[in-house]
């Protein structure tokens, strides 16, 4: 194991492998090694609850090998290697290895890149439910290799991700039902107008919605809902949502909140710790979704050359890849005052949030032109963190 102490990321997502790219364009020369608990292959996340559209199977999914990216930006990555723990003190990483040994490394500066872990769906007989949750390539591979022609998929979250998953599965032809408490899907993110064109368009592309409802209990094959409803299914996905990944930061001792807590130059509580991606809680609050993600890796590979470069983002839209109606969210700041304002052009929906003072604070739109439209609304908005 090549134990030069340099830049150590831990993570091969999206983060850390864009932050490894980042940096390269900036310094040729610089040790760079990624730790990685997975395989290592460069894939690109959002693309998994959209496989099926892009006639994408899990191995056509993959973008380059651990070992192909190692050489095309001159990383050293260590792939199946779990950092169990941090020492500060010393700057050292232990590792479990794939031979299910330890190991140890240096590390001069540390990225940790971490992601997030699904949260568990946890009500009577859901252990033995056989839930999947899909948050990674390889939790995609399971899900996919657990399906058959035509099955029955009970999804329960009707969220970003839920969404998209249920619209990818049901246009491929599986009978898909999605449950959710919340009275329209994205019930979050859109005013009821626009929650209810998303869910008439799910519903015509066969899905059958149970909303306002919750699974209450699970028996074998079956899901018995909180008014009573029986749904029986073969296989069954939850996507309730993420937790970021804070336990190995918080045992070291590092500041967590809701994510690893970081500065505007994304500085952990330790000077010589960064974070950033699903793990991370910026002054923005967790901002797990690849457009502040992109705006990450490019401050702190700035940062991390020389030039410190403070995070900065404009507002930041979301498309939810929905082709049964496609949507783009921009949801006001938590907290915001103010009301939703909408307005129907011939099935063109645009719905603005406006403060008392008639400010734009956020948007959401559904129909064909949304994401044109998206760009224009979101250079008026002000920006998440200037
Ligand atoms: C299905 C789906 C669709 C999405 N679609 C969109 C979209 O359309 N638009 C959008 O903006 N966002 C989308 N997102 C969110 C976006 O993909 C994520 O915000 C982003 O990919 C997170 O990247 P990351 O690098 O922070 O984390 P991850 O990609 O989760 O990477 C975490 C890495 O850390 C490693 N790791 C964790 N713990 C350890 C450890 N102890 N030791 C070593 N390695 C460890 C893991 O193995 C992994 O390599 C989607 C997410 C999902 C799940």
């Amino acid at each position: 194991m090549d134990d030069r102490p340099g830049l150590v990321i831990v993570g091969s997502g999206l983060g850390g492998y864009g932050l490894a790219r980042e940096l390269r364009r900036r310094d040729a020369k610089m040790a760079i090694t990624v730790v990685t608990a997975d395989g290592g292959e460069a894939y690109t996340k959002p693309m998994l609850s959209a496989a099926f559209a892009l006639g994408k199977d899990p191995a056509g999914l993959v973008q380059k090998s651990a070992a192909a990216l190692a050489a095309e930006l001159s990383l050293q990555v260590m792939t199946h290697h779990r950092v169990e723990a941090i020492h500060r003190d010393r700057r050292r990483l232990v590792l479990r290895r794939p031979d299910e040994g330890r190991g140890e490394i240096g590390y001069e500066k540390l990225v940790l890149a971490l992601g997030a872990d699904p949260r568990p769906y946890r009500v009577e007989g859901s252990a033995g439910a056989g839930l999947f949750t899909v948050n990674d390539l390889e939790d995609y591979r399971a899900w996919r290799a657990a399906l058959r022609p035509g099955a029955r998929l009970l999804l329960i979250g009707a969220g970003l991700i839920g969404c998209e998953f249920a619209n990818d599965l049901a246009t491929a032809g599986f009978a898909v039902t999605l449950v959710d408490p919340a009275p329209w899907p994205l019930g979050r993110l859109l005013p009821p107008e626009l929650g209810a064109a998303l869910a008439a368009a799910l519903r015509g592309i066969g899905i059958t919605l149970h909303l306002g409802r919750s699974v209450a209990a699970f028996a074998p094959g079956l899901a018995r809902l909180d008014d009573g409803t029986e749904v029986a299914f073969d296989r069954g996905l939850s996507a309730i949502g993420l937790v970021p990944r804070t336990g190995l930061a918080a045992a070291a001792g590092l500041a967590v909140g809701r994510g690893i807590l970081v500065d505007r130059l994304l500085r952990s509580s330790d000077p010589a710790i960064f974070a950033l991606g699903d793990c991370a809680e910026t002054e923005a609050g967790p901002l797990p979704f690849i457009a502040p993600l992109l705006a990450e890796t490019k401050a702190l590979a700035a940062t991390l050359t020389g030039t410190d470069t403070p995070l900065t983002l404009p507002a930041l839209p979301v498309v939810v890849k929905t082709p049964a109606l496609p949507t783009v969210v921009c949801p006001p700041p938590p907290g915001a005052d103010g009301h939703w304002r909408v307005e129907d052009a011939g099935g063109a929906l645009t719905a603005r949030f406006v403060g008392h003072d008639d400010s734009l604070l956020g948007f959401a739109l559904c129909g064909p032109q949304a994401a044109a439209e998206a760009r224009k609304l979101a250079a008026t908005l002000p920006p998440l963190l200037s």
